[in-house]
C-alpha cells in the first residue's frame, strides 16, 4: 500500500464527462489499496471569468489599471476549486467510492498573509491521515488555504500544483502525482513546437528554471517545495485511458519524474527552452550614475509589487550618466511608468522609453556549468534568422534573451532544435 496525491489541472475537469474520467484514475489507484488525496483545480477558463469579473467590478474611474481589493480578489476566484472539488466527491460517491470534499480552510492550509499570492506556511497532515485511516478519498480545492486574518487566500495562478505538492509534503506522500493536458515536461512546450520531446525525468533545478522562466506546466513555487521535501513528483496526462496498462505502476508511472540531478544517468548540456509572452521593456536614459541610483529605481517599484525581472546598465562612458533598462510585465507597465514618474526627480533621469511585446526566450541546462560555448551557438542561430536581441541575462545554469514578442515561435524552434533537442 503506498500513500498517493493526484492533482487535476483545469482541462482535465473541464466538464462532468472529464470529471468522471477523472475518477476512474482515482478508482484505479483506490483499488489498488493505496490511501489516496485528491486535489483539483477549477473548471479550464473559470479562474480567467472569474478574474475578469473582479476587474471589471472594481475599475477605478479615470485610471488605466485597475486597484482591487486582495481580500475580495481571492474570494471570488477561490470559487472554482469549491465547484470541482464538490462535484468530484459527488463522482466519486456514485461509484461507491467513500469520497469527501474540502475547501482549503477546513483542513486548514495555513497561508500567509499575501492575498492573490499566499505562501503556503502550515499543513497539519494529521487531519488526512486520519481521513485515510477511515478510508476516505478526500478532494481539496486546490490553490487555496486560510490566512492570519481568517479569509481565504489564493496562491497565485496555477497555485493548485503547489497544494498538491504541499499536501503530499505534509502527509508523507509516496507520490505526487500532477495530471494535466499532455504526458509529462517537454524539451519545450510541445503547444509550439511540435518536434519537442519528452523527457522521462528532469532535476529540480532545471524544472524550477524552466517554471520560472514560462513553462507554466508547474508553478515555481510548486517546484520549490518537492526540492526541499524531497517530494517524488510526477507530471502525466489525465487524457490516457486510466486502465490502460502500465498506468498504475507504482514505481514507474507514465510521465515526467522531477528529482534529483544524480538520479538522471544521461546528463545534456542543455535539456529545455522556455520562454514568456508580454513582456514590457522600459529604459531610463541618462540616468545619474551614483551610489543609490538602483535602490532608487528599483525600491519604488518593489513596493508597488511589480515584479521586475531582466535588469542591464551601461558603463557610462565619461561617469556622470548612464543607460537603465529592465524589463517588467507587460500588464504592470502602466503603474511602473506611474511609479517612475514619481520618483523621477529623486532618481534624477532625462527620458524614459518604454516598448510592449517583447518576449523573453531561455535555454536550460545544468550541463551549461560545465560546456563552454552554449550562449554563443545562441546568439548565432537567432542572427542567422534576422532575429535582434535586446537584453541578455545569463545564470549558471541558464541564458535568457530578450526579443521582439513577434518572433518568440521562430526564437523558440530555432533554439530547440540548434542545440538538437528535436532529435531521439
Ligand atoms: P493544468 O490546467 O493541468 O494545470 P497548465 O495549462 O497549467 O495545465 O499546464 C500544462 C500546459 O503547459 C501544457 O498544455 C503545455 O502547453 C504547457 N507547457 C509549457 N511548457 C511546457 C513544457 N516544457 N512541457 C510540457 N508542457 C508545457
Ligand atoms: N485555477 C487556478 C488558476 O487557473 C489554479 C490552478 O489552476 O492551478 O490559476
Ligand atoms: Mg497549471
Amino acid at each position: 500500500m503506498a500513500r498517493i496525491v493526484m492533482k487535476f489541472g483545469g482541462t482535465s475537469v473541464a466538464d462532468i464527462a472529464r470529471i468522471r474520467n477523472v475518477a476512474r484514475h482515482v478508482k484505479r489507484e483506490v483499488d489498488a489499496g493505496h490511501e489516496v488525496a485528491v486535489v483539483v483545480s477549477a473548471m479550464a477558463g473559470k479562474t480567467n471569468e472569474l478574474v475578469a469579473w473582479v476587474q471589471d467590478a472594481s475599475k477605478a474611474e479615470g485610471a488605466n489599471f485597475n486597484i482591487y481589493d486582495a481580500r475580495e480578489y481571492d474570494a471570488v476566484v477561490a470559487s472554482g476549486e469549491q465547484v470541482t472539488s464538490g462535484l468530484l466527491a459527488l463522482t466519486l460517491q456514485a461509484m461507491g467510492i467513500h469520497a469527501r470534499s474540502w475547501q482549503g480552510w477546513q483542513i486548514p492550509i495555513r497561508t500567509d498573509n499575501a492575498h492573490g499570492a499566499a505562501r503556503i506556511q502550515d499543513i497539519d497532515g494529521s487531519f488526512l491521515i486520519k481521513r485515510f485511516g477511515e478510508g476516505q478519498v478526500a478532494v481539496i480545492a486546490g490553490f487555496q488555504g486560510i490566512g492570519p486574518d481568517n479569509r481565504i487566500a489564493t496562491l497565485g495562478r496555477g497555485g493548485s500544483d503547489t497544494s498538491a505538492v504541499a499536501i503530499a509534503a505534509a502527509v508523507k506522500a509516496d507520490r505526487c502525482d500532477i495530471y494535466t493536458d499532455v504526458d509529462g515536461v517537454y524539451t519545450t512546450d510541445p503547444r509550439i513546437e511540435p518536434k519537442a520531446r519528452r523527457l522521462a525525468k528532469i532535476s529540480f533545478e532545471e524544472m524550477l528554471e524552466m517554471a520560472s522562466l514560462g513553462a507554466k506546466v508547474l508553478q515555481v513555487r510548486s517546484v520549490e517545495l518537492a526540492m526541499v521535501h524531497k517530494v517524488r513528483t510526477f507530471v502525466r496526462s489525465s487524457f490516457e485511458d486510466p486502465d490502460a496498462p502500465g498506468m498504475g505502476d507504482l514505481l514507474n508511472p507514465p510521465g515526467t519524474l522531477i528529482c534529483d540531478e544524480d538520479e538522471i544517468v544521461e546528463q545534456q548540456v542543455v535539456t529545455g527552452i522556455a520562454y514568456a509572452k508580454d513582456e514590457a521593456q522600459i529604459s531610463l536614459r541618462r540616468v545619474a550614475d551614483r551610489p543609490g541610483v538602483a535602490a532608487g529605481i528599483f525600491g519604488p517599484l518593489a513596493e508597488a509589487n511589480i515584479n521586475v525581472d531582466m535588469i542591464v546598465q551601461n558603463i557610462s562612458e565619461d561617469g556622470s550618466r548612464t543607460d537603465m533598462t529592465f524589463t517588467v510585465p507587460s500588464s504592470d507597465l502602466g503603474k511602473a511608468l506611474a511609479v517612475l514618474d514619481r520618483s523621477r526627480e529623486t532618481i534624477g533621469f532625462e527620458l524614459v522609453q518604454h516598448d510592449t511585446g517583447m518576449a523573453k526566450v531561455s535555454v536550460i541546462g545544468i550541463g551549461m556549468r560545465s560546456h563552454a560555448g552554449v550562449a554563443a551557438t545562441a546568439f548565432k542561430a537567432l542572427s542567422e534568422k534576422g532575429i535582434n536581441i535586446r537584453a541578455i541575462t545569463t545564470s549558471e545554469i541558464k541564458i535568457s534573451i530578450l526579443i521582439d514578442g513577434a518572433y518568440t515561435e521562430l526564437a523558440v524552434r530555432t533554439l530547440h532544435s540548434v542545440y538538437g533537442l528535436d532529435k531521439q
